[in-house]
């Protein structure tokens, strides 16, 4: 992907007129209430637009026309090869439009538009396309039953699914949760994070384009308690996808034990170790990898975020780690050789700082640790590093959320088990090691939905993502993803 200036994507952000309105049946509407609230840019503090502030009102409108297209089939009962089609146009306006989603998503949430633009959306192009094409290559099964018995067991779309995302990747988290669901035959209500709508109106915005009839995607924008509560309290949706934090999460639960038990797919935080022994071969490529801790300001669920590193290699590693870290020093996310961007709003950074000066008072800064004003903006903060971490300090155990990184030393194999271990989310986890038993050991020891070894948080289409523990419960991509949004059906024929 080619690079853009910074006058360039200064010029095309002054001309855009990003989308406010809630998308309910297939139009644009104002929210039941007529209320609306100001979305700004983290990065300048400027307002970007108003945008609709959904409630109760227009969750029940929403999931009623949901339903009503589920039942009326218009979406559910075409052809699996058929919404193949549609999805696959879906992808092809998704790339068509990737120069403004990218900044879209840079003005919402600060991340810089050139990697949005060069790396992460491509991606994306192609998470919709594999959903798509994975579709109409499903094959139920039959159950070898009794001779004169024919057990058919087929997996049907679950209804109405809501999905309930977070602003870090808004709109890949959108299309993770939205594309398999919708492929499947689902109708789908998408919550996107209120700091972060502008992409998921704009996906909205395409989903018509490519054909998907009206009701059967909606998006409220909104708040957590006046949205996300009530699509979770709500007796008529089957089915909810969230991404977010585990506190949020384990409200969900609830949401569903409380009204339906309708399923409730949870992928939420984690504090993934990333374990470097001394073995390592290559320390500078391993030390690349972990500054990358602070890729995305630091706002990734999966982000090696615990260095837990043997006493051997510690020090000099240490050192390697730090240099590349200064490579994301904080900068405007439109000028395209920026790293790191802007935190997503003032009250997050104010949270991430109040970390910083926990660690300040448990463990050694050895990198950065301010807050930064760049422009009319003071939503930035340095990339951060903290040594002579423990595993009971607080910046060991809780999520941070932000560029800093915890730094801890161990001797033995078991203790680094037990370290990595000592937590209590399972999301990811990296181990670096030459020694090809010991990887497997690792590998079989560690307590994580994923374990890289020799890299970190690598993720794919074709490879399920999820966690353990309170990271969560189910798995995001992958056929497997299809588990969530279909229910198994056994029917007996007896002949
Ligand atoms: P959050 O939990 O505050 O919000 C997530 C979504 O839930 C938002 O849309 C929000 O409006 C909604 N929400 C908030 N309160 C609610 C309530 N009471 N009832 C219903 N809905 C409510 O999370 P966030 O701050 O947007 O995102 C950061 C968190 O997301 C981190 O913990 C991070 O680890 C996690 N995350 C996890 C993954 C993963 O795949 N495991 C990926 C990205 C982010």
């Amino acid at each position: 992907m080619s690079i853009r200036s910074l006058d360039f994507w200064t010029r095309r952000a002054t001309e855009l007129k990003p989308d406010g309105l809630a998308f309910i049946a297939g139009r644009f509407v104002q929210s039941a209430s007529g209320k609306a609230y100001e979305n700004r840019n983290p990065a300048t503090n400027g307002l970007i637009n108003l945008v609709a502030e959904c409630g109760q009102v227009d969750v029940d409108g929403a999931v009623s026309v949901a339903r009503a297209a589920f039942e009326a089939g218009v979406w559910s009962r075409r052809s699996p090869t058929e919404r193949k089609r549609v999805l696959l146009r879906l992808a092809d306006l998704i790339e068509r439009d990737l120069e403004t989603i990218a900044l879209l998503e840079s003005l919402d949430m600060g991340k810089p538009v050139q990697v949005a633009f060069s790396y992460e959306l491509p991606d994306l192009v192609e998470y919709v396309r594999w959903f798509a094409e994975s579709i109409d290559k499903i094959y139920d099964e039959i159950a070898p039953a009794p001779r004169g018995n024919l057990a058919l067991i087929r997996r049907e779309a679950v209804g109405v699914v809501a999905a309930v995302v977070p602003w870090n990747f808004p709109l890949d988290m959108a299309v993770w949760k939205c594309i398999p669901a919708l492929a499947a035959g689902n109708s789908v209500i998408l919550k996107p994070a209120e700091q972060s709508p502008l992409t998921a109106l704009h996906l909205a915005r395409l989903i018509a384009e490519a054909g998907v009839p009206d009701g059967v995607f909606n998006v409220l924008p909104g708040f957590g308690a006046a949205v996300g509560q009530p699509l979770g309290l709500h007796m008529d949706v089957d089915c909810l996808a969230f991404t977010g934090s585990t506190e949020v999460g384990k409200r969900f639960l609830s949401y569903s034990a409380q009204s339906n038990m309708k399923l409730a797919w949870l992928e939420c935080g984690g504090k993934s170790p990333n374990i470097i022994f001394d073995d390592t071969d290559d320390l500078d490529a391993a030390a690349e990898l972990a500054a990358r801790v602070h890729y995305n300001q630091g706002e990734i669920c999966s982000s090696p975020t615990r260095l837990i590193v043997q006493k051997g290699v510690h020090d000099a590693f240490l050192e390697k780690v730090i240099a590349h870290s200064r490579a994301y020093a904080p900068g405007n996310p439109l000028d395209p050789n920026t790293l790191m961007g802007s935190m997503v709003d003032a009250e997050h950074c104010g949270r991430v700082m109040s970390y910083i000066e926990k660690g300040r008072a448990e463990a050694s800064l050895v990198l950065g640790g301010n807050r930064v004003t760049i422009g009319s903006s003071e939503n930035f903060i340095e990339p951060t590093i903290f040594a002579g971490v423990t595993p009971g300090h607080i910046i060991a155990q809780e999520e941070i959320f932000g560029p800093v990184l915890s730094v801890l030393s161990f001797e033995t194999e078991a203790e680094a088990v037990r370290m990595a271990n000592d937590s209590i989310y399972g999301l990811m986890a990296s181990v670096f090691t030459s020694n090809l038993s010991r990887a497997h050991r690792m590998s079989e020891s560690l307590r994580a939905g994923t374990v890289a070894v020799n890299t970190v948080d690598l993720i794919s289409p074709l490879v399920p993502f999820g966690g353990m523990r309170q990271s969560g419960n189910g798995r995001d991509n992958s056929l497997h993803a299809f588990e969530k949004y279909t229910q198994m059906k056994t029917t007996w024929i007896k002949f």
